[in-house]
This record gives C-alpha cells, sequence and structure tokens, in this order.
C-alpha cells in the first residue's frame, strides 16, 4: 500500500513534535511512504518579516534570519546527542540563504519571497529526516524543487502536472521511505517558486496523484475534521466520514482545515484523505471519501470575520441590472476585493466583501460617483450547512440580521455582532 502523509508546522513546531512523528511513523507501515513536511512552527512568518525587511533596505532582516536561526538549533539541540552532521547541513542553508540576500540583483519581490521562504521547508525537512535516521528508520530526504515543476508565477505557482508527474515517477523509483517537502517547486530556470501560503497539502495531494497513493493522511493539530471551528464554535464534533464534494463546499464558505486545491487531484484519482490528530493517532479522525454521506448528520457552522457590507441603491429609481452590475464587479475586481455574498433587489445592490488589500475608501470614492452607498465595517458571515431550526436560532443570537439568504441546504447569515 502506497502512502502519503502529511505533517504541517503546528506539529512540528518544537522537538516534542519531531519525536511524535517518529512515534506515528514506528505505529505505520513504513514501505511505500511519502513524508511531506512543513516549515517547523512560525518559520514562514518570520521568512517573510525578512522578506519583508530586506526589500525594504532594512538591515535588521539579518537579526530576523537569526532568530529563525536560534529557533532551528534549539530543537536540533534538543533531538541529536551527536548534531555534527545536521548542524553542518543547517549551517550551510543558511549561508546560502545569507548569499543569496547579499548578492540578490532582483528587485522582483515576489521572486525574492519565494527564494527566501522556501528555506524553512528545506530546514525542517532535513532535520526530520536527519533524525528518523538517528532512530533506525531509513530514509531519503528528495529535494521537491527537482519534482514539483511549476510556470514562474511566484507566491503562488501552477503546476505543470505533466512534467512534475514524469519526474516524480524517476525520482521516486526505488525508494522506500521518502522525506520531502511541501510548499516550493520550481520554474523551467529551477528557480524556487511557492504554491502559495498553507500549500504543504496541495503538495502532498499532487505527490498522492502522482504516485497513484492509496490514501493520503494530513496530520493535525486537531482531531480531525470538525463541525466548526472549535475556538469559535466551542460545542463542536468530529466529522468521521464526508464526501470530497462537501468537503469543497466548507471551503468554499471559508472552513479553514485543509488547502481547498487539496480536493482536486485526490478526488480525481478517487484517493481517500484521512485527517488525524497529530497528538492522539489512536483516534479514529476523518476520512473524506468519494460519494461518503456526512457521519455524524450535524449542521456545520462557519464564521467569517471582519467582513464589510456595501450597499448601493441607484438615485433615480433606475433598475440596477447588467450594466451597473458588471460596472461594480469590475470596481470589485480592481480593487481585489474577494466576494463573499451579494443580494439584489430591483433598486439596490448589496455585497459582502473582504477588504484584505485595504482599498475599502477608493472603492467607495468611486462607487458615490455613481450610487448611494452604505458601508457597514465589523461584519460577520455565518454559514450553515445542513442547518436546522435549533442552528440558526443559536447564531442569530449573536448579533442582528442584516441578510439572510438561503437554499435548501445551506444558509448564510450576514450579521453585525453585538458586543
Ligand atoms: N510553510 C508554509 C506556510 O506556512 C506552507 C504550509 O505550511 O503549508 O504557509
Ligand atoms: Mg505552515
Amino acid at each position: 500500500m502506497t502512502k502519503v502523509f502529511k505533517f504541517g508546522g503546528a506539529s512540528v513546531k518544537n522537538a516534542d513534535g519531531v519525536i511524535q512523528v517518529v512515534k506515528i511513523l514506528n505505529q505505520s507501515q513504513q514501505d511505500n511512504l511519502v513524508v511531506v513536511v512543513s516549515a517547523m512552527g512560525k518559520t514562514t512568518n518570520l521568512l517573510e518579516k525578512v522578506v519583508q525587511k530586506y526589500l525594504h533596505k532594512d538591515d535588521q532582516y539579518l537579526e530576523n534570519l537569526a532568530e529563525v536561526e536560534f529557533f532551528h538549533f534549539e530543537i536540533i539541540n534538543k533531538l541529536f546527542s551527536n548534531s555534527k552532521k545536521v548542524t553542518e547541513i543547517v549551517k550551510n542553508i543558511f549561508s546560502d540563504c545569507k548569499l543569496f540576500l547579499k548578492n540578490n540583483p532582483s528587485p522582483k519581490k515576489s521572486y525574492v519571497y519565494d527564494q527566501v521562504v522556501s528555506f524553512g521547508e528545506l530546514l525542517s525537512t532535513i532535520i526530520v529526516s536527519e533524525y528518523l535516521t538517528t532512530k533506525g528508520i531509513n530514509n531519503k530526504w528528495l529535494d521537491a524543487r527537482n519534482f514539483i515543476k511549476t510556470n514562474s508565477y511566484y507566491r503562488g505557482a501552477v503546476l505543470n502536472w505533466e512534467i512534475t508527474s514524469r519526474k516524480i515517477k524517476n525520482y521516486f523509483v526505488n525508494e522506500r521511505l521518502i522525506v520531502t517537502q511541501g510548499f516550493i517547486g520550481s520554474d523551467d530556470n529551477n528557480f524556487t517558486t511557492t504554491l502559495g501560503r498553507e500549500g504543504s497539502d496541495y503538495s502532498a495531494a499532487i505527490i498522492a496523484y502522482c504516485i497513484d497513493a492509496h490514501v493520503l493522511t494530513i496530520w493535525k493539530d486537531v482531531p480531525g475534521l470538525m463541525n466548526g471551528d472549535p475556538k469559535v464554535f466551542g460545542d463542536t464534533q468530529l466529522i468521521r466520514k464526508i464526501s470530497y464534494e462537501e468537503t469543497i463546499e466548507l471551503a468554499f464558505y471559508g472552513a479553514s482545515v485543509i488547502h481547498p486545491k487539496t480536493l482536486q487531484p485526490l478526488q480525481k484519482k478517487e484517493i481517500p484523505l484521512h485527517i488525524k490528530s497529530f497528538i492522539n493517532p489512536e483516534i479514529i479522525g476523518t476520512v473524506v471519501e468519494k460519494g461518503k454521506k456526512l457521519e455524524p448528520k450535524v449542521p456545520c457552522f462557519i464564521q467569517k470575520n471582519n467582513l464589510s457590507l456595501i450597499q448601493l441603491s441607484s438615485r433615480d429609481f433606475s433598475f440596477i441590472v447588467e450594466e451597473n452590475i458588471s460596472y461594480i464587479f469590475k470596481l470589485l475586481d480592481k480593487y481585489k476585493m474577494s466576494v463573499d455574498l451579494i443580494q439584489n433587489s430591483a433598486i439596490s445592490f448589496s455585497v459582502c466583501v473582504n477588504d484584505k488589500y485595504k482599498k475599502m475608501e477608493e472603492l467607495l470614492k468611486c462607487l458615490r460617483n455613481r450610487f448611494d452607498v452604505n458601508h457597514t465595517s465589523g461584519i460577520v458571515l455565518y454559514t450553515i450547512r445542513h442547518f436546522n431550526k435549533k442552528s440558526v436560532n443559536d447564531i442569530t443570537k449573536k448579533g442582528s440580521l442584516i441578510i439572510e439568504q438561503r437554499t435548501n441546504k445551506t444558509i448564510q447569515l450576514v450579521m453585525k455582532p453585538y458586543f
């Protein structure tokens, strides 16, 4: 049986996490296994800071880089009694990173970002791989940039499936247990690319697809897929079984358990996805599989915070129809607002957006040229899949309801929370 395991940054955030990886591997069969690992803990965020400062010509970036180095050596010192080899490799990785930053002539921000941020994954996988070896788990460390081939759209590279799949077959042949990185790849010039934040799940799915894995297991710091974020909804339940379609729906509405792109390759080849607890591997977890009925059949809650509601009405009682709507959407696109919900009537149009890039004022200015505009910030959008009376009642208690939209399976509630 061919398997892919993915361990996220929250799992390998410290030495205990790496030790737990060994425990999990010792409980599973170690043949035909690919282990995909993300950067440790908050490394990616720290490296983002390095890049930001570097691009602003702020020499403090070196201090931030030293912080990343310190963090990794703390882990190394806890894990290895003889750390000579791993220390040397890790030191070299940091030298490469510093050398790149020192000599890099490119002003292209996204390019620089990918070259630097990718070091997080190289570090984590080296440490994990070396540690497994000291624990008698023979493994082969592979550089994912040799086989995850993408275009040059840095920070959100698009995979070339054909080349990747060919390369993976070549690189993986005859290997029993592989340790490799998520998130990173390379373009035609062999420059490093990344697949977008939290992209390691997607990498694991790409690999699972290309090697025709029997299962992909994503080990997480939660017991599995829950019917709501436990930090937000308190009394949540574990979903034991769910279909790809339903999981995609949940991801679409904003459930952030797995990277949304992850499911498509798995669904295509009907590779089951297991989401399991890293801390308690005994817990059964969630199985995402073709046609699985939601089990238990409970309402699933998703909350999106800090949205803005823009309500427009025409000044002259003219209808808001095709021409106006297309004008509004062009502006939303121009100002990079992601749209979460729309509602329209004859002379009014409401849209709930996420102003990720803080462009609201500019957008409102344009809209005011044509419409009467009402803008409310601090909006919460609740989505309940498989809603019932009680679940809707529970949510509507949380604030004043502004818009409600329902289909047979989904209800969405746009609310201004009470504080
Ligand atoms: N390390 C990357 C990130 O934090 C990729 C991942 O964790 O999936 O975004
Ligand atoms: Mg991460």
